[in-house]
């Protein structure tokens, strides 16, 4: 039988004999498939709770359906997305793995586990949202691999559900800061926020969820519009041109001037801070005139920077001394913008920020189909 799927994306180059994969329907799309089997529609209901709210690894898994149909659906789809072939934990408990997807790309995901400021236990999973990625960021050990291709919304999803399959605590947060640049996966990653907040699935708070971009100007325009209350952070690197054009490509097409209005617009629709993120790099972007010049960049209300240690990759560049750190943070604070430096997580497996590079095994195709810079 050949069912017309309403498939929220597909891979670019998926392997011919893998099976579609049921966590890239929604629960419309999961309806459509039981009226085509011929069966009710409270089956969809079902099956979307078992594998968003639940995780359920298996069909097997999936004991509230007949036998029968639980077969008949294991002819036609997969539930995992992906396998995990390789699975690191550092000493601060930060864990991180290897996926191996369906088409042989591989993708690193992070958990960190956190305490709150009440003392609350979280868990943030940190998620990929691209194999490799176009940007070409000069810092990032993601943006030296180039792009293979996007991740489906199930794909992204799978990243969270499978740390939470493993017995210990379930995620409370997740942050789009993996591999990949997600406003340039833009229908996947509204789709993924959408399934991961869904009351009949994983649940989470939209609040709970932070979308990084290195500031694709129209796509952060059209998430201010989606409804959602989802957190934006802004990778911002320089508080001009030049530097930040040096560090980062994008900017040459979206320069600050658009970028900060863009930023400015989705805080003010939506009554979220947005995080500026700015890694400090000695003898490049961290000297007093330059916080002054940040200072003046952003607007004091709804901004919120975050001062991030550079985590080692191949790029030749060294972290500020922490005492230049913190007197970049003084000049913010005084001159009115709330700022913060971010500790570093995982940095001994290769797990923090920048550092997420799936070593050699993503394959890039010679003509990213994906979204580059040109
Ligand atoms: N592509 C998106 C999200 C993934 S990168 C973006 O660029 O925002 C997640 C964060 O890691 C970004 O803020 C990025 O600037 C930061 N990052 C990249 N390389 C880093 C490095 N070597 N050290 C510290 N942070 C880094
Ligand atoms: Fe891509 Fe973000 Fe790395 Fe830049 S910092 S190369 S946008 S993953």
């Amino acid at each position: 039988m050949s069912l017309d799927l309403p498939i929220l994306n597909v891979p670019s180059a998926g392997s011919p004999t893998a099976l579609p994969c049921a966590l890239d329907l929604d629960l419309q799309g999961l309806g459509a498939v039981f009226g085509s089997l011929g069966e009710p529609r409270y089956r969809a209901r079902q099956v979307f709770r078992a594998l968003h709210q639940r995780g359920a690894a298996s069909w097997d898994e999936c004991s509230e359906l007949p036998t029968p149909l639980r077969r008949a659906l294991a002819d036609r789809f997969r539930v995992r997305s992906g396998e995990t072939v390789a699975q690191a934990r550092s000493e601060d408990g930060t864990r991180k793995r290897l996926v191996r997807l369906a088409d042989g790309q591989e993708i690193e995901t992070v958990a960190i586990p956190a305490t709150s400021p009440r003392g609350a236990r979280r868990l943030s999973v940190c998620v990929s949202t691209q194999a490799g990625c176009a940007m070409a960021c000069t810092f990032c050990a993601t943006g030296s691999m180039g792009f293979a291709r996007h991740l489906t919304t199930g794909e992204i999803v799978d990243q969270v559900y499978g740390f939470g399959r493993d017995g210990g605590a379930r995620p409370t947060h997740v942050v789009f800061m993996g591999m990949g640049e997600p406003l340039a996966n833009y229908a996947a990653t509204v789709a993924a926020i959408r399934l991961l907040c869904h009351l009949d699935g994983a649940g989470l708070s939209q609040r709970r969820i932070t979308v990084s971009t290195s500031g694709l100007v129209p796509e952060i325009r059209a998430l201010a519009e989606e409804s959602l209350e989802v957190t934006l952070a802004i990778s911002l690197h320089a508080p001009d041109d030049a530097v930040r054009s040096e560090l980062m490509p994008i900017n040459r097409r979206y320069s600050l001037g658009e970028l900060i209005p863009a930023a400015t617009a989705y805080g003010e629709r939506t009554g979220r801070r947005v995080s500026y993120e700015y890694i400090m790099l000695d003898g490049v972007n961290d000297r007093p005139d330059q916080a002054d010049r940040l200072a003046a960049l952003l607007p004091k209300r709804l901004s919120h920077v975050n001062l991030i240690p550079y985590n080692w990759t191949d790029a030749a560049y060294q972290a500020s001394p922490p005492a230049r750190a913190r007197e970049f943070r003084d000049r913010l604070t005084r001159a009115g913008l709330s700022a913060t430096i971010r500790a570093s997580r995982g940095r001994d497996i290769a797990a923090a920020c920048g550092q997420l590079k799936a070593e050699n095994r993503c394959r890039v195709s010679p003509s990213p189909s994906g979204r580059g810079l040109g």
